[in-house]
């Protein structure tokens, strides 16, 4: 059996999948912390509500577990509209996508996820449906092969991706509203937690919510999946209620230290730190040493690490800074 890791904000399986779904805000009122990105998303769908017309396409980024999808439900939820979801890989080719979009009703979001894997041929149909609602089909074959343009309903299309950059500039340039979801802080990651618990009916102390919270990453999705865990210890270990006590301990046990930092994060700073000596280190070979893909260097563990600076991009690489050093007991020597 595959070990199971807590903190790769990733989906696991099903099972998880309806954890998640049980414990997604439904509307922007709901939705914990990304001030910003809410206070602008209230004036946007009001606005397109008082035109009659469909929202704008969104553009979502930021890395996975931080409410790409969840936000997402609740556009398509205060818009009173229906979501379809999607994901780029899924849409395999050209008249896939036709397909969906010809399924759609008016007013209707869809959501592609990873949308910078969608490939070139299958973006192509994409950008006269999203400037103009139509779309442009082959019909007949050789000489006889011409182009007809279909129209579809008026729909919004959101966008999610860990990474703005992928995207190519013609279909980034086809989104009105681009918004990036920022890693939560302890704060606003202790009212998800104390949120959770409530609707999965446990009792929870502020300091043990407070505790998850910070060792979470600043991601909502690894501060459920924790909460999930430490209560098993609770209900196992004592009462059911969450307190520190049992906090600590669950999490000490699942390796997770005081930063929210697990096994991986520490292997890969001390590789930066010894085999590398502290200097610039290229993400092809920092992967290649940890064993890690580099996708998965750059979306889960890069963000969080750099956010506490325990490691800086230069021009040259990646490098580890002084925190790194005495979190893991080394030595700075500058
Ligand atoms: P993403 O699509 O970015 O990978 P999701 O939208 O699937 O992330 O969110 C993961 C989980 O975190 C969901 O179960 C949801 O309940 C929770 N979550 C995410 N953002 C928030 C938020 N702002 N407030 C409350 N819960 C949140």
């Amino acid at each position: 059996m595959e070990e199971e890791r807590v903190i790769t904000p990733g989906l696991e399986n099903a099972q998880e999948e309806r954890f998640e779904n049980s414990l997604r805000p439904k509307t922007l009122d709901e939705y914990i912390g990304q001030t910003k990105v809410k206070e602008n998303m209230k004036i946007y769908i009001e606005a397109a509500q008082k035109r009659g017309e469909p929202l704008d396409h969104c553009l979502l980024y930021g890395p996975p577990g931080l409410g790409k999808t969840t936000l997402s439900n609740i556009i398509s939820n205060e818009m009173n509209s229906n979501i379809k979801i999607t994901s780029g890989p899924a849409i395999e080719k050209p008249g896939d996508l036709a397909a969906i979009l010809t399924g759609l009703s008016e007013f209707d979001v869809l959501f592609i996820d990873e949308i910078h894997r969608l490939s070139k041929s299958v973006e192509e149909i994409l950008y006269p449906a999203l400037e103009d609602f139509s779309l442009d089909i082959m019909v007949g074959t050789g000489q006889a092969a011409r182009s007809i343009r279909i129209d579809l309903p008026r729909f919004t299309l959101i966008g999610a991706t860990t990474k703005a950059g992928a995207l190519t500039t013609p279909l980034r340039d086809r989104f009105g509203i681009v918004h990036k979801l920022e890693l939560y802080n302890t704060k606003d990651l202790t009212k998800i937690v104390k949120r959770s618990s409530k609707i999965l009916n446990v009792k929870i102390e502020e300091e043990a919510a407070v505790e998850i919270a910070r060792r979470s990453r600043g991601t909502p999705r690894i501060a459920n999946r924790l909460l999930k865990r430490v209560r098993d210890y609770a209900l196992v270990l004592s009462d059911g209620n969450i307190d520190l006590k049992v906090t600590k301990h669950a999490l000490n046990q699942l390796e997770i230290d005081e930063l929210g930092l697990d096994e991986t994060d520490r292997k890969l700073l001390e590789i930066m730190i010894t085999q590398y000596r502290g200097r610039p280190v290229g993400i092809d070979a920092l992967a290649s040493s940890l064993g890690e893909e580099v996708d998965t260097i750059e979306d889960v563990y890069e963000p969080y690490l750099l956010q506490i600076g325990f490691i800086a991009r230069t021009p040259r690489g990646r490098m580890p800074m002084p925190g790194a050093y005495e979190h893991l007991g080394f030595e700075f020597l500058g």
